[in-house]
């Protein structure tokens, strides 16, 4: 194993407890993975609590899911995490969760709606509604937006994010969860109300910049 393999190991075990620690990926559900330098991708293992995670644990696979490496079955949402990669050159770390806020919003239809928080729109950008789909079909049912977006609202399911790192994918699927309990609460005060069309060109650039380092 290369040294930076051994760190962003390390780095994915303390994104797992995380992640588990905010409930974002409650019980054995959620999945997590990182592209490394040599094109081979880092998946967390099927059936297991992410909590629970060590830095052997992962799974190494080929960008066709084949696995390589690791004692474990990696995830069945495996093909998802591949199918994306092979699309986005630019990502490094992919994260699904159930984060009870944005999987309420999920389960009864609901979107995100336009920018409303400066923040939010800056880590995650205009949210892509998913219709429903096994794991077996998600990956066909990315296929028309992957490019254009970082996170996935997966109807009857929860959230996918994306990232340059799994650092910026777990940015991102935190701040939806908050922007998801945010607006939920906005809702008792009659809702969110859009962001001024000059203050979301002005943060889109914004986050190109951010997105683009
Ligand atoms: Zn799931």
């Amino acid at each position: 194993m290369i040294a930076d393999e051994t760190i962003i190991r390390r780095e994915m075990v303390v994104i797992c407890r995380r992640l588990y620690d905010k409930d974002i990926v409650p019980a054995n559900g959620g999945n997590v993975s990182v592209r490394l330098e040599s094109g081979e991708v880092l998946v967390s293992p099927t059936g297991h609590a992410l909590a629970d995670a060590t830095p052997e644990w992962f799974v190494k696979v080929d960008l066709d899911g084949n696995k390589l490496a690791g004692d474990l079955d990696s995830s069945c949402e495996t093909p998802t995490h591949t199918f994306i990669y092979r699309k986005r050159p630019d990502v490094r770390g992919i994260i699904h969760g159930h984060p009870p806020f944005t999987t309420g919003l999920a389960l009864a239809g609901e979107r995100f709606g336009p920018p409303s928080h400066p923040e939010a729109f800056v880590y995650i950008g205009d949210v892509a509604w998913i219709d429903y789909a096994t794991p077996a079909g998600l990956a066909g049912r990315l296929a028309e937006c992957v490019e254009r977006h970082d996170a996935f609202l997966l109807g009857n399911h929860g959230a996918l994010t994306l990232g340059s790192s799994l650092k910026q994918a777990h940015f991102c699927i935190e701040s939806l969860e908050m922007h998801a309990r945010t607006l939920t609460l906005a809702k008792i005060w009659g809702g969110a109300k859009p962001l001024p069309q000059e203050a979301v060109e002005q943060l889109e650039e914004l986050r190109r910049e951010l997105r683009s380092r």
